[in-house]
């Protein structure tokens, strides 16, 4: 059934609307053609990147271009794109799908994949001309060129928009001369094309432009060395410099000055998809965790039998089961969404672009929640595998260096959180999303005498649906009181934003695993979901406790007296269960589950 306008949340409501379980798009409910498309990566995965990852780890850069080339052919750097310009217009969950599963076999694969599909490639589909994608997108759709994104630079990485590199319009107006240095550019040494930014005369924005490059001819090309990194080893990361390098006016991206605009809206698209990247990996770093688990003895007993590794592997299996769920899930929002303005007239390039821009503070928040599950989950790879885990014989190693890029490529996670919470506020202020009302009924809701009548629990999840309310009521109640404390004044307070928006990506994560555990159980049935539904609680339990600490400390920093007694005891009525899960238990049933299938199985 097509989604219409009022089935779908608008990018941040999910903080003020309660979402149904039937609303949201889950793992499960892949077409029949996605799920041919998920074999089809896996069996890529495995065949091209996974068979070859000690090539990965020695720096093997030509193994990365021609793995590569290989995914072209087979059309998987052309999912996202229109079928005008060559590709197979798959959807966003598509695309998405072949980001997740063609991303764990190596980051250094993942890397190039993410830089050329994402950022390389989406500038020009996003804001291109006619004449430019026809030229271009065709050949980028089907890797016969690969592309690279030229943003950074040794002093403009966070502040992208503070470039020093320069365009100068020639003097018969027919071409820019682009002079300036970029850094850490991804494909770097095998790309054929660079979106890169420059700034023309004193403009306050930068302007985005289409650049060859062609070896034979490099144009005042130059590369750096490869750069020697911690991880995604044979991911290529060169310095870019341009000397007098002729770019055509009919390669300027969107117009003068909309740089800054497009390398935003390409990261948004590129923060998901870094989302979707990192999921694979965790499923992968836990299956192969609790498979040496399962093997490896000591005081003559499997070391997955140990409480001590049940915690780790149920832990790391219901924060993968989390990410999964609301990374699909705003997946579909945003293909609904672009979906719903093609129908109402929106050209395909304008339909993507406001859908993806609805769904940005999603996509800030899945990229940090999924780039730290992962990391966390490496880290705690490394130890079930114990000294092994720090050798370089055994996966764990490359797997944790690996994920470590994360959290800082795509924006840091740190403009990624305080981003999150300013573009609320943004949306709050320009009427989007009504935080005020709901602000104010929380406010109001304190002042009342709470209900002591006995909840009735008896509905799967009754409490749980109940306390992701009450978490949301703690973020308005804090966030409300920060806003009106602090006013315009509150960006210089980084720490209370960095709180408030851990607080928020607690909240869209667990409501997630909720909402698809409870889709489930009531499609197949309580009984085959019991592992999932454990595994949302379990996630839940651990987010009340972040929500907790951090709605805490921020009440304590900006309120004082009668005011932070009252918020205090808010706080506690919003974190409080009735009837508190066993927790313990509860990682025992997941890890049972996994140990029993020996991988990550749900
Ligand atoms: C392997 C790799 C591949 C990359 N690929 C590309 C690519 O293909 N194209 C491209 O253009 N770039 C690329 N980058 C660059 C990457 O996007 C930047 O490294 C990143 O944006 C951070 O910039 P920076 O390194 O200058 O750090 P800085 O901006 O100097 O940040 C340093 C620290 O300060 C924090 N910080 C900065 N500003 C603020 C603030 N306002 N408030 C609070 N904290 C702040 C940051 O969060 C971080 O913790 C890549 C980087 C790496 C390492």
């Amino acid at each position: 059934m097509e989604a219409t306008e009022k089935d779908i949340l608008r990018g941040g409501q999910f903080l003020v609307k309660e979402t149904k379980c039937e609303d949201v798009f889950t793992p499960e409910d892949f077409s029949e053609e996605q799920k041919m498309m998920k074999e089809a990566v896996m069996e890529f995965n495995e065949r091209e990147i996974i068979a070859h990852k000690a090539r990965f780890e020695a720096k093997d850069y030509a193994l990365t271009e021609e793995v590569m080339r290989k995914a072209g052919e087979l059309g998987f750097l052309g999912v996202a794109v229109p079928e005008a310009y060559g590709g197979l217009d798959m959807g966003f969950v598509s695309t998405l799908l072949v980001c997740d599963y063609i991303s764990s076999g190596t980051g250094s694969f993942s890397t190039a994949f993410g830089a050329h599909t994402g950022i390389g490639t989406m500038p020009i589909t996003l804001y291109g001309t006619e004449e430019q994608k026809q030229k271009y997108v065709p050949k980028l759709a089907t890797g016969e060129w690969f592309g690279a994104y030229c943003l950074t630079e040794p002093g403009a990485g966070s502040d992208a928009n503070s470039g020093k590199t320069t365009a100068e319009l020639s003097a018969d107006g027919k071409s820019y001369k682009i002079n300036g240095q970029k850094m850490w550019i991804s494909n770097a040494g095998f790309c054929r094309l660079m979106i890169v930014f420059a700034r023309i005369e004193n403009d306050k924005n930068i302007t985005g432009f289409i650049v060859e490059y062609d070896k034979t001819n490099p144009n005042g090309i130059t590369l750096g060395e490869e750069e020697h990194k911690l991880g995604i080893r044979a991911s290529s990361t060169r310095q870019v410099f341009f000397n007098d390098t002729v770019v055509p006016v009919e390669n300027m991206l969107a117009g003068r000055g909309e740089g800054f605009k497009i390398a935003m809206n390409a990261l948004n698209v590129g923060r998901i998809k870094l989302a979707g990247a990192c999921l694979d990996s965790q499923r992968r770093i836990l299956t192969t965790a609790v498979q040496y688990a399962n093997e490896r003895k000591q005081f003559n007993t499997p070391i997955a039998d140990f409480g001590a590794i049940k915690y780790k592997l149920a832990e790391m299996a219901a924060s993968a089961y989390a990410g999964e769920s609301a990374t699909y899930r705003a997946a579909k929002n945003i293909e609904d969404r672009i979906a719903l303005r093609q129908a109402a007239g929106n050209s395909h390039q304008e339909a993507e672009l406001k859908g993806v821009e609805e769904y940005a503070i999603e996509c800030s928040i899945l990229k940090v929640a999924v780039s730290e599950d992962v990391q966390n989950c490496a880290d705690e790879g490394i130890q079930i595998f114990g000294g092994m885990g720090f050798s370089e014989e055994t996966p764990m190693e490359a797997a944790w260096r690996d994920a470590r890029i994360a959290r800082i490529y795509e924006g840091t996670n740190e403009i990624n959180r305080m981003l999150s919470v300013g573009m609320l506020v943004k949306k709050a202020m320009k009427g989007h999303v009504d935080l005020l009302g709901p602000a104010q009924a929380v406010q109001d809701e304190l002042m009342g005498i709470p209900s002591f009548d006995t909840p009735d629990y008896s509905e799967l999840f009754a409490e749980e649906k109940e306390m992701v309310a009450k978490l949301k009521k703690l973020f308005l109640m804090v966030a409300g009181a920060a806003v009106q404390k602090f006013g315009p004044e509150l960006d210089g307070h980084q720490q209370l934003l960095i709180a408030a928006s851990d607080i928020l990506i607690e909240i869209y994560m667990a409501e997630s695993a909720i909402l698809r555990a409870e889709k489930n159980a009531k499609r197949f049935g309580e009984d085959a979901q019991v592992v999932q539904i454990a595994m949302a609680k379990l996630y839940l339990y651990n987010a009340v406790s972040i929500v907790e600490k951090n709605g805490k400390e921020s009440i304590i920093s900006f309120a004082e007296g009668d005011e932070q007694r009252m918020l205090l005891m808010g706080l506690k009525r919003f974190v409080k269960y009735t009837n508190y899960p066993d927790i313990v238990d509860l990682r025992l049933a997941i890890a049972e589950k996994v140990k029993a299938e020996n991988k990550y199985c749900f």
